[in-house]
């Protein structure tokens, strides 16, 4: 019988946390501790650091997934003790789960089988509260927003133009759009509002992208909640609330620290969603790693068209380096799903539909390769493959010729990853000629076409009304200098989820565009994507329990 992951964590013996933060140069004195095995780093701690030269950093990204994953989350954390395995200093930085998807499709996000961060339960769960205090600061804003209008109204708010959403960390279709403030005038202003889950909060962006306190007051100030009559901007600076709900974000915004299986140091902090936000860890996290160890593995969400172009271009804009190297990550089963199977078909051998499919993996090849970075493909194995799929992929990848490496860390943990550990090493001694896919001066619908047409493969961006009006809006406000976020799904390089492997010459709608001046960057909403998930037919938190003793079972 295979283990779950949830089995596997549970029979893992963990060291207590002042251990782990020894091997990354950490001392007691400077971690506070969340019981035994998990703790946030003082930024006393990430000051004494900067003394250190910068490590080397790989980030790990992925093809075009299944719903279920192509263990991203696995290949980081397997590669980081992998490479501790081979005497390197190495440390990982992952993205804190959500439980939308926790209770929802895709379950937890601490990795899988041998290849886990731990506590697991606790990490897909409340872990450190980090997801409750993004939620409340940006409930807080809502709520001082309402009630401005309400007290008077001093700003002129027109409560028709609030863009500011109310958030809850759940997949919870029903709080879409809603009528907020019923009732007689004490129960304050009627208005069209809704929700977005708090991974799409621009809370959750501006807390990843920010490099200090000071530097997260300053990102709050500018965000923007809303118009006035005249079509002003009005932002949280403006309602002078700024220090407020930095004092509710301020312990959340330090580093968290957990170890894997084999108790290599994780840092687990932020968790934007990859499709419809940036989708990288904290820029606090993945600086504080590159400080404290030779190498640190990083993952960014969903596939490399959307968190690894994100994090080309958004992220490493904060950072103080850009990544030495990168890995994609693909399975076979996700090329045969390109190939043209059904997902209830995947555990069957099909070698021809995974030579077609293998065309997604191949642009997301040659997508990262253009950014000026060196590639090494993790074809992450699973028990269902075959000797001769696993053959034709490795034959394809020889004629690609590109670096890969058959990784077995979900199987065996870092074990299984020392020869991806060694190729990726490699690959991060040459000199990489990095740099980003668009000029920052280029204007909005050049940026967004640019993405289109040489990350998607796509032929024309449709911009509808409300985008072209908004453009020309963001353009007189002054903002069209900032990155471009896509909103868009995860499942095809279009914005339809149904075309697979890698379609050309098709048509991106961007509906709408979202300012997100606190994160530093614009939002454009591709076709039918929604920021509020829905759950599925059969959530995953059917399959949840917990006994007398408070075990947790069915948590993946
Ligand atoms: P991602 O980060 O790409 O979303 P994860 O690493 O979270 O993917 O993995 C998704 C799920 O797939 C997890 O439940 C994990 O246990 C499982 N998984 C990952 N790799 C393997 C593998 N090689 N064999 C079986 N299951 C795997």
């Amino acid at each position: 019988m295979v283990k779950t992951d949830i089995e596997i964590a549970q029979s893992s013996t963990m060291q207590n946390i002042i251990e782990i933060a020894a091997k990354a140069g950490i001392s007691s004195d400077d971690i506070e501790q969340y019981g035994k095995y998990k703790a946030k780093i003082s930024f006393d701690a990430i000051e004494k650091l900067q003394k250190n030269d910068n490590g080397k950093l790989i980030l790990v990204t992925a093809i075009s997934p299944t719903p279920a994953g192509e263990g991203k989350s696995t290949v980081t954390i397997g590669l980081g003790d992998a490479l501790n395995q081979l005497g390197h200093k190495a440390m990982i930085a992952l993205r804190e789960p959500s439980l939308g998807p926790v209770m929802g499709i895709k379950g937890g996000a601490a990795g899988g089988g041998y290849a886990q961060v731990l506590p697991m339960e606790d990490i897909n769960l409340h872990f450190t509260g980090d997801l409750h205090a993004i939620t409340t600061a940006n409930n807080a804003i809502a709520a001082l927003l309402d009630n401005h209008i309400h007290q008077g109204n001093a700003l002129n708010i027109d409560s028709r133009r609030v863009i500011w959403k109310r958030v809850v960390d759940l997949n919870d279709r029903e709080l879409r759009h809603i009528i907020a403030g019923l009732g007689s005038p004490i129960n304050g202003v009627p208005r069209e509002d809704g929700f977005d889950i708090t991974v799409a909060s621009e809370i959750m962006a501006v807390f990843c992208l920010a490099t200090s306190i000071e530097n997260l007051k300053e990102r709050l100030a500018k965000i923007v909640v809303a118009y006035t009559y005249d079509r002003k901007p009005v932002t949280v600076g403006d309602l002078e609330i700024e220090g407020a709900i930095t004092v509710l974000l301020k312990d959340a915004l330090k580093p968290n620290l957990v170890q894997t299986i084999e108790g290599t140091p994780a840092f687990v902090h932020g968790g934007p969603f990859a499709n419809i936000a940036h989708g990288c860890n904290s820029v606090l996290a993945t600086t504080t790693a590159l400080k404290a160890a030779d190498f640190t593995v990083t993952e960014a969400g969903f596939g490399a068209d959307l968190g690894g172009e994100k994090f080309l271009d958004i992220k490493t804009r904060e950072l103080p380096k850009n990544p030495d190297a990168v890995v994609i990550v693909a399975t076979v089963r996700a090329l045969k799903m390109h190939g043209g199977v059904a997902k209830t078909a995947l555990a069957t051998k099909d070698v021809a539909a995974l030579r077609s499919g293998f065309a997604n993996l191949d642009r997301h090849i040659d997508n990262i390769q253009s950014f000026g970075l060196p590639v090494v493909v993790a074809i992450n194995e699973f028990i269902t493959d075959t000797a001769d799929e696993i053959a034709v992929l490795s034959d394809l990848l020889t004629a690609k010729n590109v670096a890969f490496s058959l990784t077995q860390v979900w199987a065996k943990g870092g074990a299984g990853g020392l020869d991806l550990a060694e190729k990726i090493v490699k690959a991060t001694e040459q000199e990489n000629e990095f740099h980003y896919l668009y000029d920052l001066a280029a204007a909005i619908p050049e940026k967004i076409e640019t993405i289109v047409t040489k990350i998607y493969g796509g032929s024309s961006v449709t911009f509808a009304k409300k985008a072209k009006t908004q453009i020309a809006e963001f353009e007189r406000n002054g903002w069209s200098n900032l990155p471009i976020c896509m909103a868009k799904t995860q499942y095809s390089f279009s914005d339809d989820q149904t075309l697979l492997g890698a379609p050309e010459g098709f048509d991106i709608t961007i509906r709408e565009l979202v300012p997100k001046l606190g994160a530093g960057f614009i939002v454009a909403m591709t076709g039918d994507i929604m920021t509020m998930p829905g759950l599925p037919k059969r959530p995953a938190a059917l399959n949840m329990d917990v006994d007398k003793a408070g075990n947790i079972s069915g948590l993946f």
